[in-house]
């Protein structure tokens, strides 16, 4: 049986894009390709607020204990090897028995599926077939991957996605990919984060829409050249526009400025509910 090393299983609402709103189980794999220490620092500069939490990780004796960021990526718990121990390596019938636990009826209703990360289109695709083939998955109508659409989908998994929009099983799910490109403000270099053939490969199986994180005009002028640069390869999904900020003092610095450029561009503002609702705390 195939095994994921899961950083978090909860149950909560969907803060952000598409779903925004929707009571959702979110299964966070380990491992991220990137580390975004950018976002939240003046442009150029890497935050060295993990490195004080990776100095001091002996003092913490789980996952949630892990302090929030204000700065770089605010789920580095799901990435950083230091913090590898708290995320287990579950059989996948161990992830089903888990979600079904914390589904309000124990079994799927009205909820949706979101598979995030870290990254989770890194090699943990290989395990996703026997996951949403399990029986006690059937009545899931709504999947999303949360994904930073660099990672290209392998030729079975890919197949086997591409059975939901044929029909060619009997399965009748709606699956989206909630891609999110990391700008230069992330730290990450241009042509490593931003990959037109990943996404229109994503499209090509499932609703593909890209979601920029940014805060300022010359994020804003970076996500218009993105965007350009999707459209040219074939992309034809709508944009989302969504505000910097894990933390409420930074995220309610920039929420408005962001939406009145989303108005200004005619694409979409995608709030991060979970910060004004939950403060971002894990597990939500
Ligand atoms: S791609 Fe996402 S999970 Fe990975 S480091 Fe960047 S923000 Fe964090």
């Amino acid at each position: 049986m195939s095994k994921i090393k899961i950083a978090e299983l909860f149950y909560s609402i969907q803060g952000e894009g598409r779903y925004m709103g929707v009571p959702s189980v979110f299964l966070r794999t380990f491992g991220c390709n990137f580390t975004c220490s950018g976002f939240g620092m003046p442009r150029g500069e890497k935050t060295k607020e993990l490195n004080d939490i990776v100095n001091r990780v002996h003092y913490f004796k789980e996952y949630k204990d892990l302090p929030l960021v204000s700065t770089g990526c605010d789920s580095y718990a799901s990435w950083h090897p230091s913090f590898k121990d708290f995320s287990p390596l579950l059989t996948v019938d161990a992830i089903v028995e888990r979600t079904m636990q914390i589904l309000p009826h124990n079994e799927w209703q009205d909820e949706h599926l979101v598979i995030t990360g870290g990254e989770p289109l890194l090699g943990w695709q290989r395990s996703y077939p026997e996951l949403l083939n399990h029986p006690s998955m059937q009545n899931l109508k709504e999947l999303t991957f949360e994904t930073n659409g660099t990672q290209m989908l392998g030729n079975e998994f890919k197949t086997y996605l591409g059975q939901w929009q044929n029909q060619g099983i009997s399965l009748d799910r709606e699956l989206t990919f909630s891609v999110s490109p990391k700008l230069p403000c992330s730290g990450e270099a241009w042509e490593d984060a931003i990959v037109p053939s990943v996404v229109v490969q994503y499209q090509s199986v499932g609703y593909t829409y890209l979601k920029f994180v940014i805060a300022t005009e010359e994020d804003l002028a970076d996500a218009e050249r993105a965007v350009n640069e999707y459209r040219s390869a074939g992309f034809t999904g709508p944009v989302y526009l969504m505000p910097v900020g894990g933390v409420e003092c930074v995220y309610s610095l920039n929420n408005r400025a962001v939406a009145e450029m989303a108005m200004r561009k005619g694409w979409r503002y995608s709030d991060r509910l979970q910060v004004p609702l939950f403060k971002n705390e894990w597990g939500t």
